[in-house]
């Protein structure tokens, strides 16, 4: 078999790695007590199987028709329905979410009340829009069990939710840290990256020690929420210094009148210098970390973020 050319990267460090999946392609295992995580090595949800029914949360398609086989075969051990009652998306996102359709009939839907607006927006057919909404915090109790939801302000999206488990010792909070890996592109695609960087002192604002985030296939601890936390105050203070510390002038001057290249000289040489720096210290820290394009995009998002949201977008001419 002939493979592409190409690039090779370091090793993946073996703590970033998840659980073998099983032949069907996934791994479920116990979060605590009846909480049940499921991955396919890449995306991850959860489910809360309850004397009155199974509870879940995120249907990514990716995980697909392995939710059902999940649920089966624990509600067969443990011997409880394996009737899934309630579905809660932690945010509109199809890759998240795509997999809802699969469980219909008398599902109750439950989500932020952004999350119908934008489901009912993107009219996907695979995301029936969730029939209970809330504004700040919704409180499920079923079988026993309570579940607290809450929005505190966009981040990766307008809707992103915390999903919190105070009687499993678990929070759930998808797609703003990747348990041992790097953010993707731009600051792992938010919408909101002030609110993006923010939101983990949020999440460890709660009491855990479990948790479940979005991806890529093992449970994350307080201490992978911290290590991400120094990955973007490096990239932050990485950011100012490049900012300050590169003089603008020459890349206009060489262009000009053709002001957008000279933007675009500056802004790169601002954001290589910013990134050397990060990618050398995470390489072997956390996962992809030396996959460039991913530091150096979350760089430039965070810089952008620092001119436009903070005001630091230059003097203001006399
Ligand atoms: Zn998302």
């Amino acid at each position: 078999m002939t493979s592409p050319d190409l690039p090779d990267y370091a090793p993946i460090p073996q703590s970033a790695l998840g659980p073998a999946l099983n032949d069907q392609g996934y791994y479920v295992g116990r979060v605590e007590r009846n909480l049940y995580y499921v991955t396919d090595g890449v995306y991850n949800s959860a489910f809360l199987a309850t004397r009155d029914g199974v509870v879940l949360f995120d249907a990514p398609p990716s995980i697909g028709g392995n939710l059902r086989r999940a649920v089966d075969e624990v509600a067969a051990a443990e011997g409880v329905s394996n009737t899934v009652t309630h579905l809660v998306y932690s945010h509109h996102h199809a890759d998240h979410g795509g997999a809802a359709f699969l469980f219909d009939g008398d599902v109750t839907r439950i989500g932020h009340e952004e999350t119908r607006r934008l489901i009912l927006r993107d009219d996907d057919p695979a995301r029936p829009a969730p029939e209970i909404t809330f504004a700040d915090s919704y409180t499920l109790e079923i079988g026993g069990e309570r579940v607290e939801l809450a929005w505190h302000g966009p981040n990766h999206t307008p809707d992103n939710i915390y999903i919190h488990f105070p009687g499993h010792d678990t929070l759930m909070f998808i797609d703003v840290v990747n348990a041992g890996w790097v953010p993707i592109y731009n600051t792992n695609l938010s919408e909101d990256v002030i609110g993006y960087m923010g939101a983990p002192a949020i999440a460890l604002s709660y009491p855990w020690t479990h948790f479940i985030s979005g991806h890529l296939g093992r449970l994350a601890t307080r201490d992978d929420v911290a290590v991400h936390q120094a990955y973007i105050a490096d990239i932050d203070a990485s950011a100012r210094e490049a900012l300050a510390s590169v003089d603008p002038v020459p890349f206009y001057t060489h262009y000009w009148p053709n002001v957008w290249a000279g933007v675009k000289a500056h802004l790169d040489a601002v954001t290589e210098r910013a990134t050397a720096p990060v990618v050398a210290k995470y390489t072997g820290v956390l996962a992809a970390a030396d996959i460039e394009e991913f530091t150096y995009s979350t760089t430039f998002a965070i810089m952008q973020s620092y001119r436009l949201d903070r005001g630091h977008s230059g003097p203001v001419h006399p």
